[in-house]
């Protein structure tokens, strides 16, 4: 058994009147300004009960001072957060994800998605035989030690165990929290060299000590399989943008298209995304992969009246706040008239917005209005989200964050 010091409720929470509506929905957080009184001496980290002022009960958070979300839910009802509850909690988030039948074509998605999986803080993924957490919140972060011991004994399955266990908790929201970022192998091996893992059968090498958020992005796995449609792209002329490792590339690749080019600004990205391409497509003598700022290679293309028969647009999160939702806005239109302008007449986008606080209809309007700026008559052929391995809860809509259209543009 690990160390329970953390599992016991330690004090109340007291929510100030009128201030319930949101936990009666079952929404997990609570602000500061929600809550009328702690009781009981509750530390940063700990887990306290929660009540109405009039001693209603909720369930038990965990408690931290220093963010302004001082509280979240664990449990809806009186719960222990002792070894079984993280065995149960953690299984059950796992087992969600059975129905997708994932294995053996896909190795590498993700187990448990935070808030949309009930377990507010803590995000873990899968690659292969390697597993990668992050903690996100105080009140995941004391409990490290219980949830590690869980996912050494977390059974793949092919009937393996973690060969690795690596922490990445060196996202940026960990300041919000109080929290130093951190991060490296904490159980196993890891090969320094980086670690394959399979998606839709297509091999990847992601680097998990470095690579961006836990080493790929596998919120995109069902979209990249779009684009890998021979129907899309085979034969065609192809322009991924922001192409990171080269997920969106390898499988145009592999479906036949003509020529792949990547742009990223990050060179060591892109020379994985390389060798992520010609291992699953060993002959692509056409494909170019172009260290670069996606706005200015657009425009050079512009320039030059270059066009192409599909373009991806996968850019990172442009709004970080509300108060970049303007700047964000803008941001969107721009890049999406950029690509419209260079789009072969019938030409298909795909184009993405993974920030949370730009709407899946904010982003429609953002794309409609390029549309409309670039002369351009578009059709939404599909609405595209993020994975299902990455959970939405009902109760917590903030959860859906990775919107996306497939276009075809005449
Ligand atoms: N489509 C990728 C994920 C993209 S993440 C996949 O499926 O794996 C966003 C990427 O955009 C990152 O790799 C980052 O290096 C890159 N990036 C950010 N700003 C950029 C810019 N202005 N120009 C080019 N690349 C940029």
């Amino acid at each position: 058994m690990t160390s329970e010091k953390y599992a016991k409720p330690n004090g109340v929470m007291v929510l100030k009147k009128g201030r319930e509506k949101p936990l009666l929905n079952q929404h997990p957080w609570i602000f500061s300004g929600a809550i009328e009184r702690m009781e009981g001496g509750a530390k940063p980290g700990d887990a306290v009960y929660v009540t109405t002022l009039k001693g209603d009960f909720f369930g038990v958070a965990v408690y931290n001072p220093v963010s302004q979300i001082t509280g979240r839910i664990m449990a809806w009802g009186d719960q222990e957060l002792d070894d079984d509850y993280w065995q149960e909690t953690i299984q059950q988030s796992v087992a969600r994800r059975d129905w997708l039948n994932l294995e053996p074509n896909t190795t590498g998605y993700r187990l448990i998605n935070a808030e949309s999986d009930s377990i507010p803080g803590l995000i873990v993924d899968k690659y292969d035989d390697y597993l990668v957490f992050q903690c996100l919140t105080k009140g995941i972060d004391v409990r490290k030690n219980q949830i590690v011991h869980q996912l050494k004994n977390l059974q793949f399955p092919n009937g393996n165990r973690a060969k690795g266990i690596i922490e990445r908790s060196d996202a940026a929201v960990r300041k919000k929290e109080g929290l130093q970022q951190t991060s490296g192998v904490i159980e196993g091996d890891v090969p320094e060299d980086g670690v394959w893992f399979v998606e839709n059968n297509l091999s990847f090498k992601v680097d998990l000590l470095k690579g961006h958020k836990s080493g790929f992005y596998l919120d995109q796995r069902d979209n990249r399989q779009l684009l890998g449609l021979k129907s899309l792209v085979e034969g065609k002329r192809v322009l991924n943008c922001f192409a990171y490792t080269g997920g969106f590339s390898a499988y145009a690749a592999h479906a036949g298209a003509a020529q792949v080019i990547s742009v990223d600004t990050s060179v060591p990205s892109l020379e994985l995304a390389e060798e992520n391409v010609l291992k699953n497509t060993p002959d692509r003598p056409d494909d170019e992969f172009i260290a670069g700022n996606v706005f200015d290679v657009l425009r050079h293309y512009q320039d030059q009246e270059e066009q192409f028969d599909v373009i991806v647009l996968d850019p990172p999160k442009f709004a970080h706040s509300a108060k970049d939702i303007n700047k964000a806005t803008r941001g969107y239109r721009d890049i999406n008239l950029l690509g419209m302008d260079i789009l072969k007449p019938g030409g298909k986008l795909l184009t993405f917005s993974c920030s949370g606080l730009i709407s899946a209809d904010l982003f429609q309007k953002i794309v409609f209005g390029a549309a409309v700026d670039a002369n351009r008559y578009a059709t939404i052929l599909k609405n595209l989200h993020q994975s299902a391995d990455h959970t939405i809860s009902l109760h917590f809509p903030e959860g859906y964050y990775l919107k996306g259209l497939l276009l075809e543009c005449q």
